[in-house]
């Protein structure tokens, strides 16, 4: 039944153009380190999977999580975990897209695109580079004027949000975010999303491993000392590339000297 719902759902989401559903895999295992992060959403999704309980104990309702940090860190994959962990959709709206060339489109499609995401909810509603789409608020000008008011918009529909869309947005550069987006009330936290340390390239390392059915116990000492400064993409992109290098020459296994040479 859940599924027919959502697959209606989808039609829907689809139709009005504004908003996008989207298909993932990844879970929370599948993140490694920001344990911080995975512990807190945890607790977030005990009181959404118990919300009516919750909220008459006294509970608050969940608003969302800001995201902050390098590329390649596991912003977007912490956005697909999160409904993972909640059990519900993940809808991504891009705020470019709101834009129309009429007087009053963009503030017309942003009120729809958030009453759909109220319409769908249960759900989790993403918002990508979230600096990108609202930068420019507050200076002059035509474009910047209508960015403005659709960032005043926003930020009032989250101030009296009084429902079930979780909101996950992500950035990679705080210095062009409004600062009145990080003033508490808004989001319930922020997170700052770093370059992993040598025991999360470790746990990273061993998660694309495993999911590329190399689950002999490797050891990764050398190559967690060589990667310094690496992302978790690249740390992805070098267990792929061994991967894909041992398959063609024949082995029968990856080593870590097949991860150093990639
Ligand atoms: P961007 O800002 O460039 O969109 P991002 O922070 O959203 O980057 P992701 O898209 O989440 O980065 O990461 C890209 C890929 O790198 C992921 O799909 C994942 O495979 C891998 N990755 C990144 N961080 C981690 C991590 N902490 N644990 C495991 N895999 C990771």
């Amino acid at each position: 039944d859940k599924m027919m719902i959502l697959k209606e759902k989808e039609q829907f989401i689809k139709k009005s153009g504004m908003l996008e559903l989207v298909n993932f895999s990844e879970n929370v295992d599948d993140i490694g380190g920001l344990e911080n992060l995975k512990e807190w959403l945890e607790r977030k999704a005990k009181i959404f999977a118990g919300l009516d309980k919750a909220i008459k104990f006294g509970v608050d309702v969940p608003k969302g999580a800001m995201i902050i940090g390098m590329p390649g860190c596991g912003k977007s994959l912490t956005a697909k975990a999160t409904a993972s962990l909640f059990q519900i959709p993940l809808l991504r709206l891009d705020v470019g897209r709101l834009l129309g060339k009429y007087v009053g489109e963009s503030e017309a499609n942003m009120r729809k695109a958030l009453k759909l995401s109220e319409a769908i909810s249960p759900c989790v509603l993403w918002i990508d580079e979230i600096e990108k789409a609202f930068a420019g608020v507050g200076s002059a000008g035509g474009s910047n004027e209508v960015t403005t008011r659709l960032f005043g918009q926003f930020l009032t529909w989250m101030q009296e949000k009084d429902n079930e869309v979780f909101i996950v947005a992500t950035a990679n550069d705080i210095t062009r975010l409004p600062p009145e987006f990080l003033r508490k009330g808004r989001f319930d936290e922020l997170f700052f999303v770093d370059f992993p340390n040598a025991d999360e390239r470790e746990l990273i390392l061993q998660i694309h491993l495993r999911k590329r059915n190399q689950e002999r116990s490797i050891d990764l000492t050398k190559i967690v000392e060589k990667t310094e400064g690496y992302n978790g993409a690249d740390l992805e992109a070098i267990v792929k590339a061994a991967v894909e290098n041992c398959f063609i020459e024949g082995k029968v296994n990856v080593t870590e000297k097949d991860l150093l040479e990639a």
